[in-house]
């Protein structure tokens, strides 16, 4: 489908969230992903086309998109054209698709655990929760490498749900956790009963390595749930 870009906002330096306007409705479920194209001369091997996770709530008026661009090293040419929209211009987008969605049964427990950029899913289904008002006993952990790095805490607080934020390399001042995200932190959220589903969303490593440990640990695979973001080494 042809949507149109119409504007950018930064969440943080580095990282961005572009706005799309769809030309007619628009159905998807809060936490799937589209395939977004844009065709640029002399794209380089990352290609003209990138799978995002749509960070808006299906109750919003604009298609959202949030991606962080590297701070050191090259960002694709797919990136550098992302980033030089001009607002009008139009794009084609794919029918939303992909199973990182909220279960059907409202009371099951919920760990979401988000590395970095990993949080979009997240930002979509806590956004509508809270725009339907819908509850779910939901424990969100989420990694960033800095302080500056953390994004859409104003959506945590309107769905009611408690962030633990973890910083990889946090300055002094920083009051909250430190260090890497892992299995026993996760687990040490909440001890994890028969029904509870872990969502992992972030680096396509990081998410290898949770699903791993949690698997070790005891959980069952249909108890794991991860959306995996490839060219991303570390969140
Ligand atoms: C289901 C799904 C959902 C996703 N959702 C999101 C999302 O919500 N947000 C999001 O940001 N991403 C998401 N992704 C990942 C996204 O599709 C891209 O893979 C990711 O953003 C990296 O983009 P990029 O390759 O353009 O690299 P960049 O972001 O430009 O760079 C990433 C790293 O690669 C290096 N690099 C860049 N270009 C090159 C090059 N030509 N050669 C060598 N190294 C290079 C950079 O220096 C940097 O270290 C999702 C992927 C999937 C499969």
């Amino acid at each position: 489908m042809q949507v149109t870009f119409d504007h950018s906002a930064h969440e943080a330096a580095n990282i961005i969230t572009f706005y799309f306007k769809p030309e007619r409705p628009f159905d998807y479920t809060a936490g799937q992903f589209i395939q977004l194209s844009l065709p640029h001369a002399e794209a380089d091997e990352r290609g003209q086309k990138h799978w995002f996770t749509l960070s808006s709530s299906p109750t919003d008026e604009f298609l959202t998109i949030t991606t962080k661009f590297p701070l050191e090293g090259p960002t694709s040419t797919f990136k550098q054209t992302l980033r030089g929209l001009k607002s009008g211009t139009p794009v084609d987008m794919s029918d939303p698709m992909g199973d990182f969605v909220l279960p059907k049964m409202t009371q099951t427990p919920l760990v979401f655990v988000a590395g970095g950029i990993g949080i979009t899913p997240f930002h979509s289904i806590l956004s509508w929760l809270a725009s339907t008002r819908e509850t779910r006993p939901i424990k969100l952990l989420y990694a960033v490498h800095s302080e500056d790095e953390i994004i859409f805490q104003d959506t945590f607080a309107n769905a009611g749900v408690h962030a633990t934020i973890v910083v990889q390399d946090p300055t002094e001042s920083w009051g909250g956790e430190r260090g890497h995200i892992s299995a026993e932190m996760i687990l040490g959220l909440e001890k994890p009963t028969e029904d509870t589903l872990v969502y992992v969303s972030g680096p396509e490593p990081m998410v290898e390595q949770i699903h791993a440990d949690l698997k070790k640990a005891g959980l069952r695979p249909s108890q794991l749930v991860g959306d995996f973001f490839p060219n991303y080494k570390d969140y």
